[in-house]
């Protein structure tokens, strides 16, 4: 049913202009099409991919873990106004052979990446397909509810790719301690119990000790091995190494500390990974994998733990930000004292 309420003509927006710099700038508030939600966007957090727009600047308004309530429904919509929920970046067509078997991360026809290709998140309304929205539980606040996004669905996507050729999951090392990295670490804990020993590494102590405050045992590689810190332990080597570095040293350090059957699934996007096949992979039976953000059915999955488990996955997010201060939010995030940054409106 189409339905608009009241909302202004024009609004403020972020202009990403390149070089690190974020101006203001005016639009028009869009209009629901057909098939289409307005939303009200109430909270959208920072992500290490924003680095491009930050840096290159952006045509389009960036924002990609958007979280809001639907002020407006086009022609065709069954999603009510006044629904909270929160945006998957990925428009999928939902007819492909990908869409038609469940992955829709990796649909053929996509149509958008919101706050890449259309405007997203950090203008206070923004236009979607209704197929994106992700309708939530009304007792999540916004800020909160962004953690269903790239750090609840990226992360736990991640250990189930793992789980996907490695049932037996003993122990996992997390090549990386920022926001994804800890999405990573706190699914591993929902999803294979909280007593399953995460090895994370990284470089920055701040990040390093949020990760041991939510259950991991921290690999400070500026003073120690990985090998040396898993071995004082009390393993051999891990299970699954999960890289969220996209470094080729923290890849090469992930799969040198891998069990035989180990699985290395690779998130972060970025340097290559060096392999010799005959050691690494076949002798030992190794497998190497990409994960690739997760399938908007992942939301329900993840819905219903973050309603469980919010105070312990609240830790995450260490700093929220009006709109008016999303310049400092981002040196500060890129800077790297912080878990995940939020702007709130
Ligand atoms: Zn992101
Ligand atoms: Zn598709």
């Amino acid at each position: 049913m189409s339905q608009v309420l009241n909302t202004p003509q024009t609004m403020t927006i972020p202009l990403f202009v390149g070089q690190g710099k974020i101006a203001y700038g005016e639009k028009p508030v869009p209009a629901p099409g057909p098939g289409q939600l307005l939303i009200e966007v109430k909270a959208n957090a920072l992500c290490g991919s924003d680095r491009g727009q930050f840096y290159d600047g952006s045509a389009t308004t960036p924002g990609h873990e958007a979280a809001g309530v639907v002020v407006g429904t086009g022609e065709g919509t069954v999603t009510a106004v006044g629904m909270p929920g929160v945006v998957f970046l990925m428009d999928f067509c939902g007819e492909c052979r990908s869409c038609k078997l469940g992955f829709t991360n990796q649909c053929l026809g996509k149509r958008a990446d919101y706050g890449f290709s259309h405007d997203g998140g950090y203008g206070p309304y923004m236009v979607v397909n209704e197929n994106v929205f992700f309708p939530m539980d009304p007792s999540i606040p916004f800020g909160e509810a962004t953690m269903l996004l790239d750090i609840m669905g990226t992360g736990g996507h991640a250990i189930k790719r793992a789980l996907q050729v490695h049932q037996d999951i003993e122990a996992i090392l997390i090549g990386g301690a920022g926001p994804i990295g800890l999405g990573v670490l706190a699914m591993a804990k929902l999803l294979l119990g909280s007593g399953m020993p995460v090895f994370v590494m990284d470089f920055v102590p701040y990040r390093l000790e949020l990760a041991k405050q939510m259950g991991a045992i921290p690999i400070n590689l500026a003073e120690q091995q990985a090998n040396d810190v898993i071995r004082a332990a009390g393993f051999g080597g891990v299970d699954a190494a999960i890289d969220t570095s996209g470094k080729t040293a923290g890849r090469h350090t992930a799969l040198q500390a891998l069990n035989q059957r180990g699985v290395l699934v690779c998130v972060g996007h970025g340097q290559e990974l060096n392999l010799d096949v005959s050691s690494d992979l076949i002798a030992a039976e190794r497998t190497v994998l990409g994960s690739e953000y997760f399938r908007y059915q992942e939301l329900a999955e993840n819905h219903a733990l973050i309603l469980e488990h919010l105070p312990y996955l609240r830790q995450i997010i260490t700093h929220r930000f009006g709109i008016d201060r999303i310049q400092e939010a981002y040196e500060l995030f890129f800077q790297g004292d912080t878990g995940k940054v939020l702007i709130e409106q």
